[in-house]
């Protein structure tokens, strides 16, 4: 039954019965047919499972869904139409109006603007705390009105190592769960559940997909975190949902589906962020791929930071697999077998000689996009995080010279010569 994580990336999610199709079928179809009205009317109650309009589910994504709810080792997944769907969804299911979120200041540019304009404007504020903090601090950041903590195992582009077990710990202190953005770690090299975080959030478009072919997201739930012992935080899953007749959630669903089953039925269902089923496929491709494809990006990943690191035009290298790193010994106990492929570094003179550097790459392109089977990079301080003022991106790791490097599945040696000939 419980297969290692190649295996899964493979054939998890989806078994063909006799005769089906070997391949995960596409169901291109927006709604289903039912030969009663009374049979359709159970669905519409949450009383029976089963699909009937793709807004909420189709089969496509589900199996898919299914497979990285496997990856994670979890109980219940959804996929989404893009990470910051996925990032949304799963803090705005737990908080409402007048909520609180502890999150690590050290995010993706995407979800730091989520949270701390548009989420703030919705009245749920957040507290950004930095990673590395001390335990004191990080209780002092929360409030009586805190649902979730917040965090991403490996920082985009930051590249911290989130230390997960020290959030988990001072997240169920005070009653609220651990939300893990996986993104770059991918469940390959890390499972953020074994350390104690209850959500798992991805944006599929990097690592998963691979292959820079669709953007998407997916939210897995751990099935541990228990609503009903702090019912009183959260109600929209231990009190009654009128719009589905009075269903209670935690009592409907358990502690395994409670927390998915409401973010499809509520609130897929009125903001209509999901995946569509061709993009599922495509997911699902690259997953197929995962594990074979993570392993070459963490040694092309490493190969080019110990080069950044040997060259005197290189201010500074940051690569959590690095010794030099601070995350070094943090690596090694939550991503044994790698990283990511991401490098940043800072290029000597600072934001120009940055930008300089990056228009002579040849292999390696200018994208907003990382995580990619080709090499690319970008210059966060000047695109993906120019909202932020200079103390916002102290905060969030971003100095001005930082390069943002990915590393694809090309050859190391053609990637190293790239970038010599660049800083030269
Ligand atoms: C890209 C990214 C996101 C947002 O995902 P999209 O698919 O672009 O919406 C969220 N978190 C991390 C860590 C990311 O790298």
């Amino acid at each position: 039954m419980s297969h290692s994580i190649g295996t899964v990336c493979v054939q998890g999610g989806y078994t063909p019965g006799n005769g089906e199709p070997r391949q995960i079928p596409i169901i291109q179809s927006t709604t289903f047919r039912y030969t009663t009205g009374e049979a359709m009317g159970k669905l519409f109650d949450l009383e029976e499972s089963g699909y009937f309009y793709s807004r909420l589910q189709n089969p496509t994504c589900d199996t898919v869904a299914a497979k990285i709810c496997e990856l994670e080792g979890g109980s219940a997944a959804m996929l989404t139409s893009s990470g910051q769907a996925a990032s949304f969804l799963s803090v705005f299911n737990i908080a409402s109006c007048g909520d609180h979120i502890v999150s690590s200041a050290s995010i993706y540019g995407g979800t730091y603007n989520l949270f701390a304009v548009t989420m703030k404007r919705m009245g749920i504020s957040f507290t950004f705390v930095d990673p590395d903090c001390t335990e004191e601090e990080l209780n002092a950041a929360f409030r009586p009105n805190t649902k979730a903590v917040f965090g991403e195992t490996i920082a985009n582009p930051a590249l911290t190592v989130l230390d997960i077990e020290k959030f988990a710990k001072a997240a169920h202190a005070h009653g609220v769960p651990l939300i893990v953005d996986n993104t770059f770690a991918t469940p390959v090299n890390c499972r953020p559940f074994a350390f104690g975080a209850d959500i798992v959030t991805h944006s599929t478009t990097k690592y998963m997909d691979g292959h820079g072919a669709a953007v998407g997201g997916c939210i897995v739930d751990s099935g541990k975190f228990d609503w009903g012992a702090h019912a009183e935080k959260f109600p929209g899953l231990c009190t009654p949902d009128e719009s589905y007749h009075g269903v209670t959630y935690i009592e409907r669903f358990g502690l395994g589906g409670a927390y998915i089953t409401k973010a499809t039925a509520q609130l897929m269902r009125d903001f209509g962020t999901v995946q569509s089923p061709q993009n599922a496929y495509l997911l699902n491709l690259g997953l197929e791929s995962l594990h074979v494809r993570m392993k070459r990006h963490c040694e092309n990943g490493e190969a080019v930071a110990k080069f950044l690191e040997s060259s005197d035009r290189v201010a500074w290298v940051n690569y959590p697999s690095l010794p030099s790193s601070p995350y070094y010994e943090r690596a090694k106990k939550y991503l044994p077998h790698g990283s990511c492929g991401v490098v940043s570094f800072g290029v000597k003179g600072g934001r120009e000689a940055a930008q300089r550097f990056m228009s002579r790459l040849k292999i390696a392109a200018i994208e907003t996009h990382v995580a990619d089977a080709r090499s690319c990079c970008l210059h966060p301080a000047g695109t993906t995080h120019r909202q932020m003022n200079e103390e916002e991106l102290a905060a969030a790791g971003v100095p001005g010279d930082l390069v943002r490097f990915s590393c694809g599945l090309e050859d190391a040696s053609d990637l190293i010569e790239d970038i010599r000939q660049a800083l030269e």
